[in-house]
């Protein structure tokens, strides 16, 4: 019998995903076993037209990573589709924008006046950027257009399911795999993992005092922190309350607050601001009922780029997506 066709597709991300996918090790064996994956252009030499000559949803499945950042990308995901069963979308930034998404804090030219004429390495007295059409000796190269604005794969295509994580853990990726050989996947549009906050996983959380209050607010790299205790009992701004758990809290374990990569539980549609509400619920002055507005905007002063911090992985999923420019 034919075994299912599997494709795996990289966009705008860093490539953690795909060393994923590489890190499962011998578990790929069965993997491989299973499936015959038919697109990987990291690691395999299929080309764009090979996808082009398959029927209509002849690929079982498209694991498909990265945020949609250039024509080549909504194009490559478009083809995808069409040719895939099912989609998931693999990692932070297909699900919901991820780092490559805090680029809508800025736009294009913003971007390319940036790196091809500020950064101190670049030499570019004529202000060359880049252009979707050059002409070459009479011949005209063409590259794909960047756009404006970082979008999340299911702003460009529909996504049946969702693999979080940067990048998403090897237990999640094999159970993912598992349930798609044996057809024991849950409903469309799921989040294939547990919908539990990781506070809710995490074993600094016994450590929390009765009373939770944040009257000072420290970065990470400031405090020498306690290995054992939540990290909002010590005045760093810890994410776990309004993020997903599922990922074996790998930064908790390695003493890092949690920066909410696995996105949202399931219901909520602004990560940033489910974040922003959770930490601005404890905040408060030792013996005091009410802060007055001036003890607030101190406390606030002292968060570092509160929009970076807050919508670190999920700008482009977020209600407002990206900062408007004039
Ligand atoms: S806030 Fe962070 S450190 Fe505290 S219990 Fe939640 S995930 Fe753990
Ligand atoms: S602790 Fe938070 S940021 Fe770190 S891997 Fe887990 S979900 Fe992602």
């Amino acid at each position: 019998m034919a075994k299912p066709k599997v494709a795996f597709y990289w966009c705008a991300s860093c490539g953690g995903c795909e060393e994923a996918v590489v890190d499962l090790a011998e578990d790929i064996l069965t993997v491989t076993d299973a499936v015959d994956i038919v697109l990987w252009p990291v690691a395999l030499d299929f080309k764009k037209k090979d996808v082009e000559a398959m029927q209509d949803n002849e690929i079982a499945v498209s694991f498909i990573n990265g945020a949609i950042r250039t024509s080549e990308q909504e194009e490559m995901v478009n083809l995808l589709r069409k040719k895939s069963g099912l989609v998931v979308a693999f990692g932070s930034c297909a699900h919901i924008g991820g780092i490559p998404g805090l680029a809508n804090f800025s736009n294009r030219e913003e971007i390319f006046d940036y790196v091809y004429t500020k950064t101190p390495s670049t030499m570019n007295p004529a202000k060359t950027t880049p252009q979707t059409n050059t002409v070459v000796d009479g011949y005209e190269l063409e590259i794909p257009e960047f756009y404006n604005t970082v979008k999340t794969l299911d702003q460009t295509i529909d996504v049946d399911y969702y693999l979080p994580g940067c990048a998403p853990p090897l237990d999640l990726i094999m159970n993912a795999v598992m349930a798609i050989l044996k057809g024991e996947l849950p409903e469309k549009g799921a989040v294939l993992a547990p919908d539990k906050s990781l506070c809710d996983t995490c074993p600094r959380n016994d450590s929390k005092p009765e009373k939770l209050m944040m009257s000072e607010i420290k970065r990470p790299h400031t405090v020498e922190m306690d290995p054992e205790k939540c990290f909002l009992a010590e005045g760093v701004i810890c994410l776990g309350p309004a993020t997903r758990s599922g990922c074996g809290e790998r930064c908790i374990n390695a003493n890092m607050p949690c920066r909410g990569c696995f996105g949202p539980v399931k219901g909520v549609s602004d990560f940033g601001a489910k974040s922003l509400s959770a930490i601005a619920s404890i905040m408060g002055i030792e013996g005091e009922e009410k802060m007055t507005d001036e003890d607030i905007q101190k406390l606030v002063d002292q968060i570092a780029d509160p929009a970076g911090l807050f919508y670190m992985y999920s700008l482009p999923s977020s209600l407002l997506r990206r900062k408007v420019m004039k």
